[in-house]
């Protein structure tokens, strides 16, 4: 599978210093066949869905994390939109209001998981709650740090139960970072995205870069795997995606429900 690729196996050593955001390989070819692969891939992941929401008996998780400007909002553009959206259900995680800060960290996370038969997308996740939460101390290490076990106890009980989890982190250089920071603040319809508190974030970076590589580690198992996408160019993060998704799904492999004995046949419709 060429997703093995971008998988992050149990129990290996694990560091995003070790993975080049920049790379290219193995894609189909440059950025223009790579983009007529991707929309193949698109059509195929379509058809998968339908029958994912046909059968009703399974239901796919995708966690997208990635530090600021590391393209979560894009890759949810360009790899869903093909789908059909009445399968499909995205949610952003923001801060924490004050009645889910009131309950466990998992309560948000678990009311909004995926229906079966449908695709839910994490736009963030409970992960947030061991990165920005473990970076800005916002509650003490002994407390963070059995999160790890938490998620994995949870995303266990969520794939026995037939939900199963895809996990992104797209990976980008520092300097794709700044790059992108200043298009968001040179671009008009781009702007809006900009916030404050990004350039705050981005003195942060060696902190995040910990936090990920120990939460991605500590949370990676064989039935909720991180994959780790090379993010600088957009046009392969989308492909790497987008294949990852087909191969779990074609594994998955869907099926129509078998039609009930007693159809009628088309001849008697008057
Ligand atoms: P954005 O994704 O740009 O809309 O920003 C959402 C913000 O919410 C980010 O700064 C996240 O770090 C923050 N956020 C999400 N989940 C949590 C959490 N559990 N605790 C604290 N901040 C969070
Ligand atoms: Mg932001």
């Amino acid at each position: 599978m060429e997703s093995a690729r971008w998988r992050v196996e149990p129990g290996a050593p694990f560091d995003l210093g070790t993975i080049d955001p920049g790379d290219t390989s193995p894609a189909p070819g440059d950025k223009k066949i790579t983009n007529a692969a991707v929309k193949e891939l698109r059509d195929r992941l379509a058809e998968l869905q339908g029958r994912l929401y046909a059968a009703g008996d399974q239901a796919l998780l995708v966690v997208l994390q990635a530090i600021d400007a590391g393209g979560k909002d894009g890759t949810i553009k360009h790899v869903f939109k093909g789908v059909n959206p009445q399968g499909c259900k995205v949610t952003s995680f923001k801060q924490p209001n004050s009645t889910e800060l009131s309950h466990d960290f998992l309560w948000r996370i678990h009311q909004n998981t995926p229906h079966k038969g449908m695709f839910g997308i994490f736009n963030r996740s409970h992960y947030e709650d061991v990165l920005v939460v473990r970076v800005h101390d916002l509650v003490p290490e002994h407390v963070w740090r059995r999160r790890y076990e938490l998620i994995r106890n949870f995303e266990n009980e969520l794939s026995v139960e037939g939900t199963r989890i895809v996990k992104f982190y797209l990976h980008i250089s520092k300097e794709e970072q700044a790059d992108r920071f200043r298009r968001r603040l040179e671009r008009p319809d781009k702007r809006w995205k900009f916030s404050h508190a990004d350039l705050e974030e981005r003195k942060h970076w060696d902190d995040y870069r910990a936090a990920f590589n120990e939460a991605i580690a500590s949370t990676t198992t064989e039935t909720a795997p991180w994959y780790v996408i090379p993010g600088d160019h957009k046009w392969f993060r989308n492909w790497c995606v987008l294949t990852t998704l087909v191969e779990t799904l074609e594994d998955i492999n869907p099926q129509y429900p078998e039609p009930a004995d007693d159809l009628p046949s088309p001849a008697d419709v008057v």
